[in-house]
């Protein structure tokens, strides 16, 4: 059988086709280019009971991603991240039936390592030597990282206040780094003239259209993980938004699949900081697009996201849900990444705080049922963000008696 099931490459927008063993950026019209496959073809050979053999990474799908070649494939064993139910947490938010899917315990500590996998692999069988991107920082941490894998040189161009560590994990790499005094709509535009430069290849969100498909096993991992029943609402933070797109496309070709039931779509939630709300904005007011979010800065850096490209992607999922965009405030993010770490035991990042918190006030909308499941990604590791925890402890002598102060709980 084949191992992909990939069929050729359209425009969501004005329906032109393109061909996948080219090396593909946006469609001329301007819009990010979608893929498709034989999925009546994949329908008749294909069953969800084929991949309990399989190996617990996204690979397991590989039918349903865009690489030909099985060499081609480059991994670090990402994907099949846990779903864990949160008992303490749902039980303060009035939600019994809370769960997390935790993506800080994939390769480089995020999400973001998804996109990379199946993006790197495909460029890799296309014939990419280098290629660019700007990042916030953990997308770049982690395409440098599959590039050295795939052979493939890397350059990356990220704001001066990304944090630290993707940093290093871009050095670490052995890519060419670039800071840029600004947001990553400047550091867009630096590689945009780079790569017209230099004549590598494009790697920014959504110009190239197959990280899109790495994030979509998101999707495909919470329908096998919950035997193929899913869940009422899926919360998303939402900078770039490919997650959501993705796991709106995985939900779609299930269904088409025959494999999760045609009349129920989980409600799609796009989570932004108020600091950042884009798309939020654009939701309220009915748009179809988002204008540019003037001033934009939250802790919750990944999603520091002024313009997405795929706005209208994520507009569109969330309407075809029944979803909703919602901002939430700095102060909540903060105190609800303090309560899922102290409650759960789970050091989940900011961006992954932002949606608990837009759980607990769309429950308290009323919004989110008492009964529903739902399922909140937490997108990256609490550890790739020291700085967001502060607090003094105590320095001891070697010879000093720690003293507890008996009136404070927990
Ligand atoms: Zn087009």
């Amino acid at each position: 059988m084949k191992y992909s099931f990939v069929s050729h490459l359209y425009c969501p927008k004005c329906g032109k086709n393109y061909d996948t063993e080219d090396q593909n950026q946006l469609c001329k019209c301007g819009s990010p280019l979608l893929v498709a496959y034989y999925m009546e073809e994949l329908k008749k050979v294909l069953r969800p009971e084929h991949l309990n053999e399989r190996r617990p990474d996204l690979w397991r799908y590989h039918e349903l991603l865009p690489v030909k070649r099985e060499e081609n494939v480059v991994s670090l064993g990402e994907g099949m991240s846990p779903i864990i139910k949160m008992d303490v947490v749902g039980k303060d938010m009035n939600i019994p039936n809370l769960y997390m899917k935790d993506e800080g315990l994939v390769p480089t500590g995020s999400f973001k390592a998804r996109g990379a996998a199946v993006g790197v692999s495909k460029a890799k069988e296309v014939g990419v030597t280098e290629l660019a991107m700007p990042t916030n920082g953990n997308a770049g941490a982690a395409w440098s990282l599959y590039c050295a894998r795939a052979g493939i040189s890397s350059t990356i161009v990220m704001p001066v206040d990304a944090p630290e560590v993707t940093k290093k994990e871009c050095l670490a790499a052995g890519a060419n780094l670039f800071l840029v005094d600004g947001l990553i709509g400047d550091a867009g535009k630096i590689v945009a003239n780079a790569v017209k430069e230099y004549g590598m290849f494009d790697a920014s969100t959504l110009k190239e259209p197959y990280r899109i498909e790495g994030k979509k096993t998101m999707g495909l991992e919470i329908a096998e993980q919950f035997h193929w029943e899913v869940p009422d609402v899926i919360l998303y933070p939402t900078g770039g938004g490919v997650g959501l797109i993705g796991i709106y496309k995985a939900l779609r070709e299930l269904q088409e699949l025959g494999w999760i039931d045609e009349m129920k779509m989980p409600r799609l939630v796009a989570v932004q900081s108020e600091g950042c709300a884009p798309i939020v904005k654009a939701w309220e007011e009915g748009q179809s697009y988002a204008e540019p979010w003037q001033d934009a800065s939250t802790i919750a850096f990944g999603i520091n996201v002024a313009k997405a490209l795929g706005d209208f992607l994520i507009l569109d999922a969330i309407r075809q849900t029944e979803g909703c965009a919602i901002s939430v405030s700095e102060d909540s993010i903060m105190s609800e990444l303090r309560t899922v770490s102290s409650f759960e035991g789970a050091f989940v990042c900011p961006e992954g705080a932002a949606a608990f918190a837009a759980a607990r006030a769309l429950r308290e909308q009323n919004w989110i049922k008492e009964n529903e499941k739902v399922v909140i990604l937490n997108t990256g590791a609490g550890i790739k963000y020291p700085n967001t925890i502060q607090g003094d402890s105590n320095v001891l002598h070697p010879e000093e008696a720690l003293v507890m102060d008996k009136d404070v709980s927990r």
